[in-house]
This record gives structure tokens, C-alpha cells and sequence, in this order.
């Protein structure tokens, strides 16, 4: 976006997909960018590798330019006010953006989030905070003329309206981020030029089915279930023990003199044991560190904690939930 408000030619500046290189993987990737992550830039001229779209943008809004939005200089109002919003775009949005995207990540790929359904809390809660740093007179994040921020932050959020909604998320900004977002999608013709090639983009991919192997991706498995409905309230339950994660309630119809079910509150499409991915690793391991603590605080020394997979295992709720079962003497094998 920065390269098309400056007007930099190919001959400037070569625009090459990492795929050219062999991908984000590769070592000739690899040698530019050692995080593998896009953007890159290889200059030829200073012989040196630059990654860091902020580090980017800053460098080259300076070499093309003898002044204005995209190199103010430093220590003045619009500096502060640039460098604040692309900051804040890589520091708070870009960490976890890829949970409007990564299939079945692993450990913190949503940065410090245990579920993507936290993750995308939250960045819809930074997308809002863009608002408090916008210059309200507009038409431009920082005032008149387009700077680093809205190249920063514009691709994002075309994004984050796009993807959004597939998580059953609504896009929502303040007045005057919308309002900007709006100009630039409609009536800026570099911005019009970048809505096209980025939504263009996804909807290329949307049309492939890209996006349906999400796994998560809403709540497209199955409507709300019994115990979605005792999360929410809508059906009553003896609750026993509650957190960010999981709830524990005593079973309607119980097994035992003690019988309670322990379930995630996100259900997250674990409607079974067998649908586990790597991103449910959280929330497991939460469950089965706390069925202890419930157990204990139900008076219980032994007790047996049981996990129904399948209808013929004797599931008929299918929303994850884990048994804790005592009070009496448990035989062993179970039926
Ligand atoms: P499972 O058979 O492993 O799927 O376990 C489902 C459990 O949910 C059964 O033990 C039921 O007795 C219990 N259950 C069903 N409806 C309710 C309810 N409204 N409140 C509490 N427990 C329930």
C-alpha cells in the first residue's frame, strides 16, 4: 500500500512471493526473514536484509520520500501519532490475527490464548482501541494525508471484516475508524485498489472452500447443545465450581451419591473426545486439572473420572463433559 502511494515502480522495488523462493520454510527464505514470516525486504543498495513491516514501511517511507506522512520527522505530533497506530496494529492485532485463519494451531499460535474463541475476544477488543488513537478530523488515520498507519492497519481490517462474520463474529470499530475504513474502501483510489486485491483475494479463496476446513470456524457442527444451554443459563443446574474455562454442575440423573459433570464452556466444536486438536490442548488439560480440586472439594477420596466417547460408550450429550463419579465403592472393569 505504501509502495503505491509513493508510485515505486518494479524498478524500485521487486515485489516477489515467497513462493518464488521456495516458500516461508525455505533457506533461501529463510536467509532474508530468519522468523519466516512475510514481509521481507532485501535491499540491494545498502546489502541488507530488512524484516519487520514497521521496520519496512519506516525505511522505505524515508527513501522515497523527502518528507511528509510517511517520514515525519521524529519527536513531532504526527511521528507519535503514526508510530502509535502501526504499533499498535503489530504489537496487539498481528500477534493473534491468525485466529481469524489458522486451521488447528498448536500451544500459543494465538498468542497467549488458550482458545481461538478468547483470541478473537480480544482482537476484537484491539480493533476497537484503534478508535482512541484516530484523528478525528480525518480523512486519513493521522490527519490529512495517508501515513504508515493506514498501511499498517487498512489490509488488516479488510481482513478482519471478511473473516470475522465466519466465526460468527461481527466486525464491529468505533465511528470514526468505520468512517475511515470506509473512505478508503470507497473513495481513495490506492485504498480501492488494495480493497480490491486483498477481498478479491479472499473471496478467490472463500470460492475454493479454503476457509470451510477451519476447524472451529463458528459453530457450524451443531447447534447450541443441553450443556451450552446450562452454560448460558437458559437451562438451570446445581453448579458446583465455575472459571474462564470450564463448569462443573451436578448430574440431573446421578450414577452415584456423588455424580458431577465438568464440561469446557467454549465448546469450541469438542462436542467429543475423538474431535481433540492441537487447540483443545488448553482446555483438556484445564479439565483434568481441575477435576481433582472438585472432587476434593465434593468430599471425595477416590472417585473415578470418566469420559463417554461415542453412543456406544454411553454418550448421548454431545458437548464434551467429564464424569466425576464417588461415594460409593466403584467396581472395576466398569460396565
Ligand atoms: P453422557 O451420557 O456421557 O453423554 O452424559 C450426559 C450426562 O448428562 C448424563 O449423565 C445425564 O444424566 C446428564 N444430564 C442430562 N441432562 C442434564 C441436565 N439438565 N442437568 C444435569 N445433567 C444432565
Amino acid at each position: 500500500m505504501l509502495l503505491y502511494y509513493k508510485d515505486v515502480t518494479p524498478d524500485d522495488v521487486a515485489i516477489v512471493s515467497p513462493m518464488d523462493l521456495g516458500g516461508l520454510r525455505s533457506d533461501e527464505y529463510l536467509a532474508v526473514n530468519p522468523q519466516g514470516k512475510m514481509p521481507a525486504l532485501a535491499c540491494r543498495d545498502e546489502d541488507e536484509l530488512v524484516p519487520e513491516s514497521d521496520t519496512i514501511a519506516r525505511f522505505l517511507g524515508g527513501k522515497f520520500d523527502s518528507g511528509g506522512a510517511f517520514a515525519p520527522p521524529a519527536g513531532s505530533t504526527l511521528a507519535l501519532k503514526a508510530d502509535r497506530l502501526a504499533r499498535h496494529h503489530d504489537i496487539y492485532l498481528a500477534p493473534i490475527q491468525g485466529c481469524l485463519y489458522k486451521a488447528s494451531p498448536a500451544g500459543q499460535a494465538y498468542g497467549a490464548f488458550p482458545t481461538r474463541a478468547a483470541a478473537l475476544d480480544e482482537f476484537q477488543a484491539q480493533l476497537q482501541l484503534i478508535e482512541r488513537y484516530a484523528d478525528a478530523g480525518g480523512p486519513y488515520l493521522c490527519g490529512p494525508e495517508p501515513s504508515q498507519a493506514d498501511c499498517a492497519l487498512f489490509p488488516t481490517l479488510i481482513f478482519a471484516a471478511d473473516m470475522l462474520p465466519k466465526f460468527g463474529r461481527e466486525f464491529t470499530v468505533g465511528p470514526i475508524t468505520k468512517k475511515w475504513f470506509e473512505m478508503l474502501k470507497t473513495s481513495d483510489p490506492i485504498g480501492r485498489r488494495i480493497y480490491e486485491e486483498v477481498h478479491g483475494a479472499l473471496e478467490g479463496w472463500a470460492a475454493k472452500g479454503r476457509w470451510d476446513t477451519i476447524h472451529g470456524a463458528g459453530l457450524r457442527d451443531a447447534e447450541a447443545t443441553l450443556f451450552d444451554k446450562i452454560v448460558s443459563g437458559d437451562i438451570p443446574s446445581e453448579k458446583v465450581y465455575e472459571d474462564d474455562l470450564c463448569l462443573a454442575f451436578k448430574d440431573v440423573a446421578p450414577c452415584a451419591p456423588v455424580h458431577i459433570l465438568l464440561i469446557p464452556k467454549h465448546r469450541n466444536d469438542l462436542s467429543q473426545l475423538r474431535k481433540a486438536q492441537p487447540e483443545h490442548v488448553g482446555v483438556l488439560g484445564h479439565l483434568m486439572a481441575k477435576a481433582g480440586a472438585v472432587a476434593e472439594a465434593a468430599g471425595l477420596d477416590d472417585y473415578r473420572v470418566v469420559v463417554n466417547d461415542g453412543e456406544g460408550a454411553g454418550q448421548t450429550v454431545f458437548h464434551l463433559h467429564v464424569h466425576i463419579i464417588g461415594g460409593r465403592e466403584l467396581s472395576w472393569p466398569p460396565g
